[in-house]
């Protein structure tokens, strides 16, 4: 392992500036980072094409390219972001970048944060914990729930987001469940979404409400302002 984490490689698929689009973060300014390649092959997966391609780029790299897009919020993301070797290294180096951000900045300004959204499928123990974790556990209909390690449950923090993208009714009681055994609602935020085109979103809405379900619904925003499979936004 080199001395200086900035020269390590990743595969990177691509470097934009978006909104934020799924978690409590929604609407605001984002660079996002994402990172070739997944461990899981979801059914609605609107990112295949992040599977394969990418261009290895050093830390160092990454992380011009990032500041050339001047955040205050970053998302590492994929594909599967934490597969690749190195990738707790880039988080540290990611947070310490925002960390030198926040010097100067104003009382009233946005705070910098690294936002690191993952499916649970590996572990994000050790990771840092000034990252936000958004984790994306997936429901029955993505036919990728069995690769869940539910160990990490044991490591969220307050600040981190629990997202549920639901397809069906059973994908909604598999959720409800999960967020009871693991009372998850006590532990950090839960997010539940529809699968785009697949459930009407007021179904869901009408289901938390008969039951009372300690979540925050949302829309996958960019499947509502650009194309559904536009790469980049
Ligand atoms: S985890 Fe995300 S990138 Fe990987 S297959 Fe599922 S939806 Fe696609």
């Amino acid at each position: 392992m080199p001395n200086d984490s900035s020269i390590l490689k990743f595969k990177v698929n691509e470097i934009f500036k978006s909104v934020q689009g799924e978690s409590s973060y929604a609407g605001l300014a984002c660079a996002f980072v994402r990172l070739s390649g997944c461990n899981l092959r979801c059914a609605y997966c609107d990112t295949v094409y992040a599977y394969k391609y990418g261009r290895y780029l050093t830390a160092g790299e990454i992380i011009s390219k990032v500041d050339a897009l001047d955040p205050h919020i970053i998302e590492l993301t994929g594909g599967e972001p934490l597969m690749q070797k190195g990738a707790p290294q880039l988080v540290d180096l990611l947070v310490e970048y925002l960390n030198n951000k926040k010097k100067g900045r104003r009382a009233d300004a946005i705070e910098p944060r690294l936002l690191i959204e993952t499916s649970g499928s590996i572990s994000i123990k050790g990771l840092n914990d000034q990252a936000v974790i958004i984790m994306d556990v997936k429901t029955p209909s993505s036919g990728s729930s069995g690769m869940m390690i539910f160990d990490n449950f044991n490591h969220l923090k307050s600040v981190d987001e629990i997202k549920f993208v639901i397809g069906d009714r059973a994908d909604y009681e598999y959720c409800k469940n999960i967020i009871f055994e693991y009372s998850l609602a006590e532990k950090c935020g839960v997010l539940f979404s529809a699968v785009y085109g697949k459930i009407r979103p007021e179904k869901i809405i009408k289901w938390m409400l008969q039951d009372g379900v300690k979540a925050r619904f949302q829309l996958q925003m960019h499947k509502y302002i650009w194309p559904a499979d536009k790469k980049g936004v």
